[in-house]
């Protein structure tokens, strides 16, 4: 048992107009936070529609392929650009995820992480937002709970900003826990703790900006932690997000790197007691380049010290 690296090389295809904060060297610089850990790696798959249309409707997949710019660019809301390869990377983003849950759900590696661009947490049903296409990681849930009948799956945003798409995605589904911290007010706005889910299994935890570590450690301690054992998921989902860090151009939260090796620390000791030690992990933001290698490694420095 290890961990596996999921990598998409389709992100590098995934192109934005100059000065954008996502943009295509953010690949690289998670790549290099991967550089020197002992893991199993693998490329990315391209998606199912399947896995795709149980989270969009199939109009919706249609209207981003036909959005296809030939050359440049397209734009989908202010802040979300297709270039010629962004569906295609979007379609590999979605593919690893679900072969990272299929993987760790077969016994082949104890945790997994998704290494690929855009984002996903953002999108929801019928709308790319904030950088995102498709919904990443709820698609992977769905994927867990339908095609391979878990009871329930946990989910873990800690990415700075809400995670509205996840939980426009899984708004209905009984069987998804979806926990989210995020600084506000920010981006995209959502995330109040009076938004709970059809079923009272969405529990958002804002944060102030300018708090850091001990805020931080505090919130997940008291709420989301108690509330993932009480849940007594099948496998622990995680969008990591590392744009909380306190180099972080796009947020005002102050964690450190080490903050991402204590939260994984914990969210793995969940995962041993819960379910075997089965957590995938999906990249989501993170603009600070040298902070985004620190961060990502530290991450899974964790993953694959627990993966063994
Ligand atoms: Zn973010």
């Amino acid at each position: 048992m290890t961990t596996l690296i999921l990598h998409s090389p389709q992100s590098e295809n995934h192109l934005m107009p100059p000065g954008h904060p996502e943009q295509v060297a953010r690949y690289a610089a998670v790549q290099a936070g991967l550089k020197g850990l002992d893991l199993i790696h693998r490329n990315a798959p391209l998606a199912d529609d399947a896995d795709i249309l149980r989270a969009h409707p199939a109009r919706y997949l249609a209207r981003v392929r036909a959005a296809v710019p030939a050359a440049g660019w397209a734009q989908l809301d202010a802040d979300t650009y297709l270039s010629p390869g962004s569906v295609t990377a979007a379609l590999h983003a979605v593919g690893g995820a679900c072969a990272a849950v299929d993987a760790v759900l077969a016994g082949e590696a104890r945790n997994a992480f998704l290494a690929a661009r855009p984002p996903g947490h953002h999108a929801e049903s019928e709308t790319a937002m904030g950088f995102c296409i498709f919904g990443t990681v709820a698609i992977a849930a769905l994927r867990a709970l339908h095609q391979h009948n878990l009871a329930r799956v946990a989910i873990v945003d800690f990415d700075v900003h809400h995670g509205n798409g996840t939980q426009d995605l899984l708004w209905h589904e009984p069987r998804a826990l979806f926990c989210s911290s995020h600084q506000m007010p920010l981006y995209p706005g959502t995330g109040s703790p009076s938004e709970k889910g059809a079923h009272g299994q969405i529990l958002n935890v804002p944060l102030s900006e300018a708090t850091g570590s001990g805020q931080m450690r505090e919130a997940y301690e008291r709420l989301i932690f108690p509330r993932i054992a009480a849940w007594k998921p099948d496998l622990i989902l995680i969008s990591a997000g590392f744009d909380a860090h306190a180099d972080d151009p796009l947020a005002g939260l102050e964690w450190q790197t080490e903050d991402y090796a204590w939260l994984t620390r914990r969210i793995c000791d969940l995962a041993d007691s819960l379910c075997a030690g089965r957590v995938v992990s999906c990249l989501e933001g993170g603009y600070d380049l040298p902070a985004l290698t620190a961060s990502v490694a530290a991450h899974v420095g964790v993953l694959q010290e627990r993966g063994r």
